[in-house]
């Protein structure tokens, strides 16, 4: 039987848990062993009781449970505890599936590699319709653009509705959303219920009419160069489309009473598309919220996991919102996982077929060595630098 064990997450920050209790009950309906270890969950409001009750079996030491495991699934990329590294204590050929930062911090992923852990990381899933129930960037992404429109709409000093009363008709607060990925579609569609008026801009013209269809109108900026690759991801745009983007969005940002900005390439530091200069011509009172902060940041001013003031204007720069939803981002989170350990798990043991799109996707580490193409490259630049 194939033993299954959730840590508790060691980044203080990190309220999220890998499983729930729901989903531990159907990994021990089909036939596997769950342990979790003690306080696991508390962060996200899941007790041991509750874990007990599906059926998982608790572990009150860190290292015991991760030396148990067959199949050790987390959130965070593994960090150190009691001044040890955890994936020091797995045992060799044990499987790890977490998000790993793989392209940020290769040299984990080497070190996996060294360590002979097979490691899936949570990044690494495809984008396609086969592997959208286990696409943990989305499911993670639609929450952190619920909650930058929230933030947005709760560190104005004015109203998001269009409100009439007796006192008085108060206009609509605009909304401008740069980035209409998962995170940004769910931004417009949250400040779109909270009442405000919404505008968006994507460098990859084909999201425009997802963008209509949550209810915001969409900036048409004509652009010559290719801006996605075959996996619809956004490509690097160059110097001068950038410029050409900035001078059309100068415009826009100046009427906005909110910029939430969400724009990422992957791998890649993320786009610089709010100038200082920008931010100096928006009205007083204004806010952006950058969720791009944590790689390198969409606005000039951006301080990550910091909020900063600039003549009159609030640039807010949040790290890991969906940890602040911990209760929902770790249910849609375990389901990603047991989407995704269902598909690995054939005959009692992961089928390493990397004959599949997903299984050679996702797989960065087998027996030994670094598998991901993408992540040699990133080794390689390290080694060259
Ligand atoms: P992301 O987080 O990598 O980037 C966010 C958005 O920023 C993207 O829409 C991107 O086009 C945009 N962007 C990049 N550079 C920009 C710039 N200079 N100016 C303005 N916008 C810029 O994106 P994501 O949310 O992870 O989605 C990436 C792609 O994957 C999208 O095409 C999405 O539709 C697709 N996707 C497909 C599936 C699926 O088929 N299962 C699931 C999720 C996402």
């Amino acid at each position: 039987m194939l033993k299954i064990a959730v840590p508790k997450e060691s980044d203080l920050g990190e309220l999220r848990v890998a499983l729930v209790p729901d989903i531990v009950a159907r990994f021990i309906k089909l036939g596997f062993e769950v342990l979790v270890q003690s306080g696991a969950g508390q962060g996200a409001h899941f007790t041991d009781s509750a874990y007990e009750a599906a059926g998982a079996t608790i572990v009150n030491s860190a290292k015991e449970l991760w030396e148990s495991a067959d199949i050790l699934l987390k959130v965070a990329p593994p960090g150190e505890q009691e001044g040890e590294e955890e994936m020091n204590w797995l045992k060799t050929g044990a499987t790890l599936i977490s998000f790993l930062n793989p392209l940020g911090n290769p040299e984990q992923v080497q070190a996996l590699a060294q360590r002979k852990i097979n490691a899936f990381s949570m990044e690494m899933i495809p984008r396609t319709s086969r592997a959208q129930s286990m696409d943990a960037l989305s499911s993670q992404a639609n929450i952190a653009g619920y909650k930058a429109a929230l933030i947005a709409s709760a560190s104005l000093p004015r109203l998001f509705p269009m409100m009439t009363t007796a006192a008085g008709t108060i206009p609509p607060a605009k909304v401008l959303v740069i980035g209409a990925g998962v995170a940004g579609l769910q931004a417009i569609a949250t400040a779109r219920r909270l009442g405000a008026v919404v505008e968006a801009f994507d460098v990859r013209p084909a999201v425009k009419e997802e963008v209509q269809s949550v209810g915001a109108k969409f900036i048409e900026i004509p652009i010559e160069e290719d801006t996605a690759t075959s996996q619809g991801y956004a490509k690097e745009v160059g110097q001068s489309t950038q410029e050409k983007i900035r001078q059309v969005l100068t415009e826009h940002i100046k009427k906005s009473d909110v910029v939430i900005t969400t724009a990422q390439v992957q791998g890649k530091r993320a786009p610089l598309i709010v100038t200082e200069e920008m931010v100096g011509e928006m009205s007083s009172g204004a806010v952006i919220v950058d969720l791009a902060a944590g790689q390198g940041g969409n606005c000039a001013c951006t301080e990550a996991g910091k909020d900063v003031y600039y003549n009159g204007v609030t640039i807010i720069g949040p790290l890991n919102l969906p940890s602040t939803l911990p209760v929902d981002s770790s249910k849609v989170y375990a389901k990603n996982l047991l989407t995704l350990v269902k598909y690995l798990v054939k005959d009692g043991a992961i089928d390493f077929n990397f004959e599949d799109d997903i299984v050679s996707g996702t797989c960065v580490t087998y027996e030994g060595e670094v598998r991901n193409e993408r992540v040699k490259k990133a080794l390689a630049t390290l080694v060259q630098a």
